[in-house]
């Protein structure tokens, strides 16, 4: 079974649908590319570790 990705979403642009994440990624119609993130669950690395680094 895939799964997804899981980023933390630094920034979200509900009009146009684009997410920008803590590791740079921008994300384009989140739900069709399959990536989601909490936050709580994180499992990109990168995500992790500039959030726990505190930015
Ligand atoms: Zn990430």
């Amino acid at each position: 079974m895939a799964r997804p990705t899981m980023h933390v979403e630094a920034s979200r642009s509900w009009w146009n649908g684009t997410s920008t994440t803590l590791c740079g990624l921008t994300i384009t119609k989140v739900t069709a590319s399959g990536y989601w993130w909490t936050g709580t669950s994180v499992t990109c690395p990168t995500c992790k570790a500039i959030e726990k680094g505190g930015r």
